[in-house]
């Protein structure tokens, strides 16, 4: 079975023009931020906001947004690697939520292709738990304290999770 899901996912987020970069300010772990040093990031790329984030220009578009595409796609940090999943902490819990289709296209897709689905939300279990691993106390509240509207609760999994499949 070919996995054209990802080609049309490719095309549906081309045809957006990346939205999710648009007001995102996603958080860096302080091993996400070094690896983007080492590959020659300026940390002048970075800004606080209560928690380290990727600066945004003037127009609330991530710097890295580029072309209409990320520039450090590889790299890019933990929460726009989970997207169009997001999350919250609950205590020992990390609560998952899906972005509404109004706002993120590509969840159709992910609703219509089961595969798709499974494949996305293991990968966003595993970057947000590791996010969520690597942050100080109070840049995590920082950002939890931020309002996600138009989006759903679909999984809880441990604070300590390990994907062992991967
Ligand atoms: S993930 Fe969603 S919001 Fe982001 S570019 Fe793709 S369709 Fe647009
Ligand atoms: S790092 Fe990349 S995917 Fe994340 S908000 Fe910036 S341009 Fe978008």
């Amino acid at each position: 079975m070919t996995e054209d899901w990802r080609a049309r996912a490719g095309t549906i987020c081309m045809q957006c023009g990346g939205r999710c970069c648009r007001d995102a300010h996603p958080p860096l772990s302080s091993s996400c931020c070094s690896r983007l040093v080492a590959e020659g990031i300026p940390e002048d790329s970075f800004e606080w906001r209560g928690y380290r984030a990727v600066r945004a220009r003037d127009d609330g578009t991530c710097i890295f947004h580029t072309a209409n595409r990320c520039s450090i796609h590889t790299m890019k940090p933990e929460t726009c690697r989970a997207g169009p999943f997001t999350f919250d902490v609950k205590g020992d819990v990390i609560e998952i939520f899906l972005k509404h289709d109004t706002i993120c296209p590509v969840v159709r897709l992910l609703k219509d292709v089961p595969e798709a689905y499974g494949h996305q939300l293991a990968l966003a279990k595993k970057s947000i738990a590791h996010l969520v691993a690597h942050l100080p106390d109070d840049e995590l509240a920082a950002i939890c304290s931020i309002d996600e509207p138009e989006t759903d609760k679909v999984a809880e999994i441990p604070r300590e999770y390990h994907d062992h499949r991967h």
